[in-house]
């Protein structure tokens, strides 16, 4: 799940990491209320920035610089409303501007090959770093932590070194660093990108210029199935830019993923979603979606998966497969039958029921005149065929 700047950045706070101010405004009249506060606060200027799911903000005109109210005004008009790779921006983050002399990258990956956290830096900061890496991957700089002991402090500050630091930007560096590696374990992350890690010029108290490393901008992805462990950030969802499909699968508790075919498969399990995609394919059909119902699912979860199924236009055939364990086949014959009731439309579906309660579930379907099928290859078959008949007379 990734989760807003303004928020990511909460986090980075909360591990002592050096992150800038910010308001989250929804409208205009509140972002010119933090303008004007942080204007009056003392600072030359203020930073408006878009709150989106997406990269490339800046690039795409949804971060701007204001040194008056009025040019904030005009900076929180132009940016709620717009729309970033297709996303319509709801909220901004107003902030307090940095006088940037250097931007740098720093993050850190979850590295499934190594199974380990790696921290990634480069001189090349600000740009997308897939950018980079297409152009140079030896402009990247990596140290990969080591599972107990963590990111050593002179691996931190080799990486601070290839980034050209000196001096006692190195300790900030290495504090930062370890931070994000830090924020990677306490909120189980899979990424925590800071691009840019800014040097940015400063007044202290007495009005002496002074320069420091700031974390500007704050990307965080948190794994999705350690979300359990989390709940104060679970409730970071940002349901304004989910699409409507996830938030439904989740909210009945079905893993659920669209593909492009045309065959909606309803499966228990996930290894038996993959098993039936794989003979639906070989059968010469294409699966319309992954779907595992789960273990133990009753009548109404069934139905709402077929609606998931059947609010895709694409679909022209659906294949249940389903082996009874804590699963009772009853019921989810129950489920077919209270969801064929209702569906929007009507699509051929081949049913295939094995396991416990499995003779109920046979007679039931029977009953209500649903197709059924003894084997999984005679049931990716039938609907495979059933499909291509529909697309044909279409
Ligand atoms: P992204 O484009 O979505 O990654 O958004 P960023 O937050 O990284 O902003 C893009 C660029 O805007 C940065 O690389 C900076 O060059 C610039 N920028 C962001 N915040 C500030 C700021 O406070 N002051 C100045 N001068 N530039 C900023
Ligand atoms: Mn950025």
């Amino acid at each position: 799940m990734k989760i807003q700047e303004a928020d990511a950045k909460q986090l980075l706070r909360a591990q002592g990491l050096p992150v800038p101010p910010g308001t989250v405004a929804r409208s205009v009249s509140e972002a010119d209320a933090a303008a004007d506060m942080y204007l009056k606060d003392g600072a030359d200027a203020v930073v408006v920035k878009a709150q989106v799911l997406v990269g490339g903000r800046g690039k795409a005109g949804g971060v701007k610089l204001a040194r008056t109210r009025e040019e904030a005004d005009a900076a929180a008009s132009a940016i709620l409303g717009m729309s970033i790779k297709g996303i319509t921006v709801r909220k901004i983050l107003v902030g307090p501007a940095a006088d940037i002399v250097k931007e740098f990258y720093l993050g850190a990956i979850l590295d499934r090959a190594s199974h380990r956290i790696v921290v990634m830096a480069s001189a090349e900061g600000g740009v997308e770093i897939e950018e980079v890496a297409k152009r140079d991957p030896s402009l990247i700089l990596r140290e990969s932590a080591h599972p107990l002991l963590g990111l050593a402090d002179w691996q931190a500050r080799k990486l601070a070194f290839g980034l050209g630091l000196a001096g006692p930007r190195v300790k900030a560096f290495t504090a930062i660093a370890h931070g994000l590696v830090r924020t990677m374990l306490a909120d189980d992350a899979d990424l925590v990108e800071v691009n840019p890690l800014a040097i940015v010029r400063e007044r202290d108290a007495e009005g002496n210029v002074v320069e420091r490393l700031l974390c500007l901008d704050a990307k965080i992805v948190l794994d999705d199935s350690a979300l359990p462990r989390h709940p104060d950030l679970e409730a970071l969802r940002d349901l304004d830019e989910e699409d409507p499909t996830d938030v439904e699968a989740r909210k009945h508790d079905l893993s659920f993923i669209r593909l492009d075919g045309t065959i909606g498969c309803m499966v228990n399990g996930a290894g038996l979603a993959m098993t039936t995609m794989d003979l639906v394919k070989r059968a010469g059909g294409e699966p319309a979606n992954f779907l595992d119902i789960g273990g133990g699912a009753r009548a109404d979860k069934v139905a709402s998966a077929m609606k998931l199924i059947l609010d895709d236009s694409k679909v022209q055939a659906i294949l249940v497969n389903i082996f009874g364990g804590i699963t009772r086949g009853d019921e989810v014959a129950k489920g077919l039958i209270e969801a064929r009731a209702q569906q929007s439309r009507d699509v051929p579906m081949v049913v295939r029921i094995v396991g416990t309660n499995a003779e109920e579930a046979q007679r039931l379907l029977r009953e209500a005149r649903f197709e059924t099928a003894a084997t999984l290859d005679e049931a990716a078959e039938k609907a495979v065929a059933a499909a291509k008949a529909v697309g044909g007379a279409a």
